[in-house]
């Protein structure tokens, strides 16, 4: 038998509680400074990065010192997406209920995959399926899986939508693979997101499969442009561009009745059917087959947490079906069944806090400030020397100085600033700076005090 020593160690951190009570300790000590600090680690942090590159250990280190240095070189070095006046790409900041039952769930450290697993996540995943179907006002059992993100709700989505389509046609993709398959058309936006275009490379489609279709100048897919989807299409819809937060038109274009498959990419935007100010936007979702929604934007819940919807349990289920001589399936919810994954996390619990904590009322209000907060800041930054190129219908706001060629001047200077942090884009084939507002910590000081960096940015 081999000495185990580290077994004994470990039983006693968890028996003596020091290092957690130091990662508690370091966990205050972010929070503490967060809404102050800066929103982009400085060039001294950034050198700290360096402490970590060490040959590889080849024993046993300090728990204490492993913690320690991960508080001290690596929080400065995270950006303060948490607090509210970091705007890149679409990132939410997270809801205190959501971080404090997710420690509590880590420490149970459960494994997702099947009801026998894990009765406690197979049941609060159960209920967020119900809860978000209420919300979104989606068809009665429409089926749900947590993913870690939009893009694995996709995939997930046009896996369930391939085989459907096929199977309509008589061609099992279980039994008969892609490679003869018939062929099927896919028709997006040429403002899909690269996801959408990553999801269908994995699953089989080409440039050749794929028809784009122009959208106008907000972003939204042109709804006459738009091929008949016939029994072998694939329709794939967008609510919210990630540039412009613009909705397609979704009650002109999805018929009641149509053969083929139509998906809504809903990452961020599908939370404005929760708005009575912004469900005028979501109108019409509720005919489509599928959807993919994340709960890590819009919801603010931590990272990872996606959505896949479906309209059929079966289509999705049957497309993630997965068998072993070890698998037990029961007669309650097996999560792996709704998903690409096997094993994973405990995404329920957040899910379904946030809900709980929110309700439908606190989910509203939540969405329309982001939004309330969005339109602040495009009425704040046109007071300057610069404009808004989007008609601000969501969360996103696309600037740009009056000459577009500084944009990418003030850009850098303002993600050096450590006051605001904002993405760049492409719009309309010229650069411009992209503020998403996504975080509940967001006020209206937070936008004034980034209002003045951009200014100091452009002098
Ligand atoms: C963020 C986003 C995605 C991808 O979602 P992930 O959660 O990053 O996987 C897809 N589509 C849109 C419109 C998005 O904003």
């Amino acid at each position: 038998m081999h000495d185990f020593y580290i077994g004994d160690e470990m039983k006693k951190q968890i028996e003596n509680k020091a290092l957690f009570d130091y990662a508690k300790k370091y966990a205050y000590d972010y929070m503490d400074g967060i809404f102050d600090r800066n929103v982009f680690p400085t060039q001294d942090d950034l050198r700290k990065l360096e402490y970590f590159c060490e040959p590889l250990p080849e024993i046993s280190g300090n728990e204490l010192d492993i913690l320690k240095s991960l508080h001290e070189w690596g929080s400065p070095n995270t950006v303060a997406q948490t607090a509210g006046r970091y705007y890149g790409f679409v990132n939410g900041g997270s809801l205190p209920i959501t971080l404090a039952v997710k420690w509590l769930a880590d420490v149970w450290d459960q494994n997702s995959v099947l009801n026998i697993t894990s009765p406690v996540l197979s049941k609060l995943e159960d209920i967020c399926e119900k809860w978000l179907v209420r919300l979104f006002g989606l068809p009665e059992d429409t089926a749900a899986g947590l993913v870690c993100g939009s893009s694995n709700a996709a995939f997930c989505s046009l896996a369930a939508a391939r085989n459907e389509i096929l199977n309509r046609l008589g061609w099992s993709v279980r039994d008969k693979g892609l490679f003869a398959a018939p062929s099927i058309k896919v028709v997006l936006s040429e403002h899909a997101h690269a996801t959408i275009f990553k999801a269908l490379y994995l699953l089989g489609f080409g440039q050749e499969n794929i028809v784009k279709v122009n959208a106008d100048r907000q972003g939204r897919i042109i709804p006459d442009a738009i091929p008949t989807v016939d029994e072998k299409t694939i329709l794939i819809l967008q609510a919210g561009n990630v540039n412009s937060g613009a909705f397609d038109d979704f009650e002109r274009i999805i018929k009641r009745q149509h053969s083929g498959w139509i998906h809504i990419d809903g990452a961020f935007g599908l939370w404005a059917a929760i708005s009575q100010d912004k469900c005028h936007l979501t109108k019409g979702i509720e005919r489509a087959d599928s959807w993919s929604v994340d709960a890590h934007k819009t919801l603010n819940c931590p990272y990872d947490c996606g959505i896949v919807l479906c309209r059929s349990r079966d289509s999705l289920c049957s497309a993630m079906q997965a068998s072993g001589s070890y698998i037990q399936y029961g007669t309650d919810r097996d999560e792996m069944l709704y998903t690409s994954d096997m094993s994973r996390r405990a995404r329920a619990v957040e899910l379904w806090a946030a809900i709980k904590y929110l309700g439908r009322k606190g989910i509203e209000e939540l969405v329309d400030h982001l939004c309330d907060m969005a339109q602040y800041f495009a009425e704040k930054i046109e007071k300057q020397n610069f404009k808004v190129l989007n008609e601000v219908v969501f969360n996103q706001v696309l600037i740009t100085c009056v000459n577009p060629e500084d944009n990418k001047r003030v850009l850098e200077k303002l993600q050096q600033s450590g006051d605001c942090w904002c993405g760049g884009t492409a719009w309309e084939g010229k650069p411009a700076i992209r503020v998403s507002i996504c975080s509940w910590a967001t006020t209206t000081k937070d936008i004034d005090k980034s209002v003045q960096a951009f200014c100091r940015a452009i002098e």
